[in-house]
């Protein structure tokens, strides 16, 4: 029988490739290709157009890192808009959170959502039915369009890289209406893509924001399928005193908010030492 590899197309001249052990979903939605398969190695996968999204063996990094970073800096977050996110880990890490007490995703792709809860129904886990969280399908430059300002604490953009539906969500409309919704001490986080690579959407979009946040920056976490070393999770806060708490008041955050020990990836050191950025990651963001 022959051997079923799926090889990524994110990069042209180079990539990695997965063994299929049996395919799942392979369905053409009105935004994507959506792909989901069993593999031998890193569990149920699901790639967007070609390119991996999650993995069941390593999403807890990359969830982990864009949920309780932002929560647990910014410190008494009570409203969460996480925008894309369509497979539910997000949402879920965010309503760890006892201190939470609304989230509102909004994902494009209805299709990824149902696709998600049929063949990744551990990503989500219990978050879809949690009754602090609304589940929006629609454009994510929509919602923040049409939200009242201050209305949230906290922005997660869990989204696809900036090209097809996407884009519209690293542009200069969408920073400043992130910066009219937040409240006084908001900030916004967003997948930044891994620098090594694509640079350019780092610094892209770190100028971006700091047309309209006093504090621009990034923070680093290493996702073995997420090829290429650290990947860049962009900051950009009202508050630069969000990114300068101290380890023991993390802890301590983390403790009151019920997610103390209960993560594979975070820790309160590891939560201070991700904004420590070698100088080739560093060297893309504006100076201050
Ligand atoms: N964790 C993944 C990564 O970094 O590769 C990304 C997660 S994936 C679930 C991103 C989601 O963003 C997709 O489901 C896609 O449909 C959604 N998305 C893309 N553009 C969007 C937009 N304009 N508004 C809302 N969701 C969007």
């Amino acid at each position: 029988m022959t051997e079923n590899w799926v090889n990524e197309t994110l990069y042209a001249e180079w990539g990695q490739r997965f063994l299929v052990k049996r395919e799942l979903a392979q369905v053409k939605s009105a935004f994507q290709d959506i792909r989901i398969f069993e593999s031998h190695l890193h569990g149920r996968v699901m790639l967007l157009d070609g390119v991996v999204q999650i993995t069941e063996a390593d999403e807890f990094v990359y969830q982990e890192m864009l949920a309780h970073v932002p929560l647990l800096a910014h410190g008494a977050a009570k409203r969460v808009l996480i925008i894309g996110a369509g497979d539910g880990g997000v949402l879920r890490r965010v309503l760890q959170h006892r201190t939470v007490e609304k989230a509102v995703m909004v994902e494009i792709d209805g299709e990824v959502i149902r696709l998600a809860k049929e063949h990744l129904p551990r990503i989500g886990g219990d978050a879809w039915t949690d009754p602090r969280a609304t589940v929006i399908v629609g454009d994510g430059i929509d919602h923040v369009r049409q939200a009242e300002a201050g209305s949230y604490d906290v922005i997660i953009v869990d989204s696809t890289d900036p090209i097809g539906v996407g884009e519209v969500l690293f542009t200069d409309e969408f920073y400043a209406n992130c910066f009219r919704i937040l409240t006084d001490r908001g900030l916004v986080v967003n997948q930044c893509g891994v620098p090594f690579m694509q640079a350019e959407e780092l610094r892209e979009t770190s100028l971006r924001r700091a047309k309209f946040f006093p504090d621009v920056f990034a923070y680093l976490a290493a996702v073995p399928t997420y090829v290429g070393g650290f990947m860049t999770l962009g900051w950009a806060a009202k508050d630069a005193g969000c990114r300068k708490v101290e380890v023991s008041e993390i802890r301590r955050r983390a403790d009151v908010a019920g997610v103390l020990e209960t993560t594979r990836y975070w820790t309160p050191e590891i939560h201070v030492g991700a904004f420590n950025l070698p100088p080739y990651i560093g060297m893309h963001l504006p100076r201050g």
